[in-house]
């Protein structure tokens, strides 16, 4: 067979296949493209699971009309122009791929608005555009995707059960509502809703708003500013634990990753304070240098790495450590009278 270039069509397709999991991964990049275009207000609206319908509003800067279909082309973005832009990310988004991805494999329709005369209102099927018209938008942007997968059966066919699903979409939200304190959050499911936050800027408010009051109460803060990092946050108390990983939160200059060493950090730092097989709550935010961190390593930008990784792990350990000394929860050693 002769080579060809393969048609934009295809390629997205394909990279949806990266990008776009399962329907936690398209809420995660609407609602932080959302986060990305300074909203204060942002609205997530599901419909079993997400598997028929996502919706994301939010009151945030819009997109212009000329610009509307732009965002939906591959490697297409406002957020990075060149090599230094990319070293010094300070956005979620910078790939320029996930309208792109997520469009090629749904049915997307975009209302939005930069506040200013022309609104759009656009649709999309498998990437393809079929309407463009004028709205009645209101500043900001609304997307909806339905129909998941639909042109990608194998896809659709490996999701797992409403259940399960919902679980990935909730633990995404809950993870943004903690990195955006600052940001109000309204998620609902079948018209019920899940969680909301205030917007006011308190970590542990939100966190009561998305892990209830029993757990806020048992927080006890955390603050350490070492040479590269300032880490700020909440721990559990260690009567307090879950019996799963999935309650330790790290966020890194406001966007949460997965990593498996710093997790074990926080886990060294309880020590003998958990019992076999429960894991402890945490929510914790480090801020560094943008130079110490590199997100691109996979498409979901859910890996970090770091070039004082070793420290960073220290300096996690020692911040809780220090602050359960605090609360004797673990006896300092005293020197013999
Ligand atoms: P990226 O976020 O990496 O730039 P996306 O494909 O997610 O790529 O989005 C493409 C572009 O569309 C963004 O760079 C941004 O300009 C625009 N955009 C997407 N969603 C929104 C939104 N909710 N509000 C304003 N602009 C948006
Ligand atoms: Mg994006």
């Amino acid at each position: 067979m002769a080579i060809i270039q393969m048609p934009e069509s295809l390629a997205n397709m394909i990279a949806a296949g990266e990008v776009v999991e399962r329907p936690a991964s398209v809420v995660k990049e609407l609602v932080e493209n959302s986060i990305d275009a300074n909203s204060s207000w942002i609205k997530v609206e599901l419909k079993e699971a997400g598997i028929q319908e996502i919706k994301v509003t939010d009151n945030g800067d819009g997109i212009s009309d000329t610009d509307c279909e732009k965002a939906f082309l591959r490697h297409a973005t406002s957020k990075i122009k060149d090599e230094n832009d990319l070293f010094r990310v300070h956005t979620l988004g910078f790939r320029g791929e996930a309208l792109a991805s997520i469009a090629s494999v749904s049915r997307l329709t975009l209302k939005t608005s930069t506040g200013d005369k022309a609104s759009t209102y656009l649709v999309l099927e498998g990437g393809q555009i079929k309407e463009k018209n004028i709205s009645d938008a209101r500043k900001g942007t609304e997307i909806t995707v339905k129909d998941l997968f639909f042109n990608t059966p194998a896809r659709l066919k490996y999701l797992k059960t409403l259940h399960t699903e919902l679980g990935h979409v909730t633990d995404v939200m809950n993870r943004l509502a903690f990195s955006h304190p600052d940001i109000r959050f309204d998620v609902t499911h079948n018209g019920k809703q899940l969680f909301q936050t205030s917007g006011s800027g308190d970590l542990l408010q939100v966190i009561r708003d998305v892990y209830g009051m029993n757990v806020a109460k048992s927080m006890l803060p955390i603050k350490k500013e070492t040479l590269d990092f300032y880490i700020t946050g909440y721990i559990g108390k260690p009567e307090i634990t879950r019996s799963n990983r999935n309650f330790m939160t790290i966020i890194v200059n406001g966007r949460y990753i997965k990593n498996y060493l710093l997790t074990q950090s926080i886990i060294r730092a309880y020590d003998t304070l958990l019992m076999i097989g429960r894991f402890p709550i945490a929510v914790i935010s480090i801020e560094m240098d943008p130079y110490l961190v590199d997100f691109n390593v996979h498409p979901a930008k859910l890996e970090a790495r770091f070039s004082k990784e070793k420290d960073l792990m220290i300096a996690i350990e020692k911040v809780i450590r220090e602050q359960f000394q605090k609360e004797t929860l673990i006896p300092t050693i005293r020197s013999k009278p």
